[in-house]
């Protein structure tokens, strides 16, 4: 069994739906076990700017899959839920990005594990250091929280509620 933190993003339509939808996905997949959900949070789009803001947030699962069977899995759910492929950056439903997976440090073609933008990203480090500050970062042997506090990002992260969710 590992533990993993997945990052959830939209920034179409019902963003709040999307995610809510995608964390169904989720849990109904007999393999994984949510854990914590972090608040959710309003940020600006990053790489292409001319699109509406994001709402962001991160889950922590426990599953008995490996690392690709959850990222093959995460792109499913996407899928389902009306995700294009098409700019990377772009507009989307839903943006499933796998974080953490227990101390596992990978590099191949499909995943980078840490997330690759984990330290550059303050709308993925700030709902993380709420549900996991203490939790290191294996390539780095940072925390959390200590990762947000070093970050070059400072671009406006906002507190925007809490998912009706569990
Ligand atoms: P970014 O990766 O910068 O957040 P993005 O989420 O928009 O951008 P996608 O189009 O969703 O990018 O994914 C592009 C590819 O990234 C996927 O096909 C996947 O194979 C790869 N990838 C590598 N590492 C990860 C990871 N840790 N989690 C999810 N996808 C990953
Ligand atoms: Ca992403
Ligand atoms: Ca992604």
């Amino acid at each position: 069994m590992a533990v993993s933190f997945i990052g959830l993003g939209s920034n179409i339509g019902d963003r709040e739906k999307y995610i809510a939808r995608a964390l169904s996905l989720l849990a109904a997949n007999n393999e994984i076990k949510i854990l914590k959900l972090s608040a959710l949070y309003e940020s600006q789009p990053i790489g292409i700017v001319d699109q509406d803001d994001f709402l962001n947030g991160v889950v922590s699962v426990s599953t008995t899959m490996s690392p690709e069977g959850l990222l093959n899995f995460c792109m499913q759910v996407e899928s389902h839920l009306g995700r294009k492929r098409d700019v990377r950056w772009g507009p989307r439903t839903i943006d499933l990005d796998i974080l953490l997976f227990d101390d596992i440090v990978m590099n191949t073609d499909e995943l980078t594990i840490p997330h690759r933008e984990l330290r550059n990203r303050r709308f993925v480090l700030q709902p993380l250091a709420e549900i996991a500050a203490d939790v290191i970062v294996p390539d780095c042997k940072k925390s959390v929280r200590q990762l947000l506090r070093e970050t070059d990002d400072k671009s406006r992260v906002q507190l925007s509620g809490r998912l009706n969710y569990c």
